[in-house]
């Protein structure tokens, strides 16, 4: 459920920014301005996210903001090279193209830009460069094979090619996203939007208003990227310590701030190894995720979190912290065979017929609020990190105050 809400809320933006470019070019609401001077805004928009992922060393959005360039630049400047075409079969061939090398380019890993990979990625798009070009050049021929062969294929034609494009993209995607991580969703929008200006007459217009839309809708993403990269735990997928130093700057009034860590971490570790460690950290994670009371989780470090309750104070804090702590420790945590890597093999093989083993995870809580006059978020911080000591020298799995 919790995927499907993130899932929809990454394709708002883009959503958004399609339905804007539909009435920019329906309404005409860009007639005003000369085609030049949205031509130059578009290659500026691309240009800039080109050195931005650059920079940063995006290289997935780096070949799709190069490809779609491109295919824009092509559209601009070298269209009068289609004249002499089939429109029905370069549309078709256009359209499957641009679909297939978003595709690739989506799937394939971060490699990087200049590295050995990145200059596979520039040859390929050369290659594709050169075959297009034979393409033109030889149109006389191409054209003979497309009416001899595929003119009474009717799904090759407009719009029905480009619509069944569209769609098994999103579908792709989305099954991505719901196996992996959401972040795929974001694709979809590169995904649609180069076919779009085929639905509005091939107008230039059409074209530059879409083709802006994709490197605004990349260029959002690429933020939105670099943001959880700085701010976000890339494991647990909370936010990290940096956000919480900027949080808590931001708290005025009354707060409350609690320190979690797991008990005896280090024997999970030790036992099952740092992978089913891991799969802890993202089950503890999980579930302090869905604390009450207004409370927010962040990644303190290693397996220690800290919860920040704004406008509470400690003694209305402390069920909601109970709660928390009674459900991590009453939730089984189940281990697949396949995680235990840190028992010796006779012990999986033991253990792997249907019985997934479980184990229990409790942690301990310290918390401090800001009911003196004078003192830091730090100093509250530290106060609930002695909390916590007392709650550990005290026998472990409960709330100190
Ligand atoms: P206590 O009940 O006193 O808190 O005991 P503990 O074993 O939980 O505490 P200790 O601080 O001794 O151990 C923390 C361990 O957490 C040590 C470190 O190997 C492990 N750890 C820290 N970060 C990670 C991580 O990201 N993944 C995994 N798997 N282990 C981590
Ligand atoms: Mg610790
Ligand atoms: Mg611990």
């Amino acid at each position: 459920m919790q995927k499907l809400w993130n899932i929809l809320k990454s394709m708002l933006v883009p959503s958004v920014l399609l339905l804007v470019a539909h009435c920019l070019v329906v309404y005409g609401f860009l007639d005003n301005f000369s085609i030049q001077s949205l031509n130059y805004f578009v290659i500026s928009i691309f240009l800039m996210s080109l050195v931005l992922c650059a920079w940063f060393g995006k290289s997935r959005y780096f070949f799709i903001f190069l490809l779609c360039l491109a295919v824009y630049l092509f559209r601009y400047y070298f269209f009068n090279l289609l004249y002499g075409m089939n429109q029905q079969m370069a549309q078709a061939v256009f359209s499957v193209l641009i679909f297939l090398n978003l595709l690739v380019f989506s799937l394939i890993k971060e490699r990087g830009i200049f590295s050995f990979w990145g200059r596979i990625r520039f040859l390929f798009l050369f290659l594709q460069g050169v075959g297009w070009w034979l393409f033109l050049t030889y149109s006389s021929f191409f054209n003979g094979l497309y009416e001899q062969y595929m003119q009474t294929q009717f799904y090759l034609n407009f719009p029905y090619l480009q619509i069944t494009l569209a769609t098994l993209g999103m579908v792709l995607f989305l099954l991505l996203s719901l196996r992996t991580d959401y972040h795929y969703t974001s694709f979809i929008g590169f995904l649609i939007a180069p076919l779009l200006p085929l639905f509005y007459d091939n107008q230039l217009q059409a074209w530059i208003v879409f083709y802006s839309t994709i490197a605004i809708i990349g260029l959002t993403q690429v933020i939105m990227d670099l943001y959880s990269l700085a701010y976000l735990d890339e494991l647990t997928g909370l936010a990290g310590r940096r956000a919480l130093r900027q949080d808590t700057m931001k708290l005025s009034g009354a707060y409350t701030i609690a320190m979690l860590d797991i008990d005896f971490f280090k024997k999970v570790n030790d036992t099952y190894g740092h992978d089913v460690g891991d799969q802890v950290l993202k089950f503890v994670s999980g579930i302090a995720k869905k604390v009450t009371g207004g409370g927010k989780p962040y990644r303190y470090g290693g397996e220690e979190f800290t919860l920040v309750f704004p406008g509470k104070k400690k003694n209305e804090v402390i069920p909601h912290l109970e709660a928390l702590r009674k459900s991590i420790g009453e939730r089984p945590f189940v281990i697949r065979a396949k995680n235990r890597s840190g028992q010796k093999p006779e012990e999986i093989k033991k253990k792997r017929k249907g019985d997934a083993l479980k184990i229990n995870v409790t942690v301990s809580i310290g918390v401090a609020d800001n009911v003196q006059k004078n003192v830091t978020p730090q100093d509250v911080i530290k106060e609930a990190d002695r909390a916590l000591y007392k709650a550990k020298k005290t026998g472990r799995n409960r709330v100190c105050v």
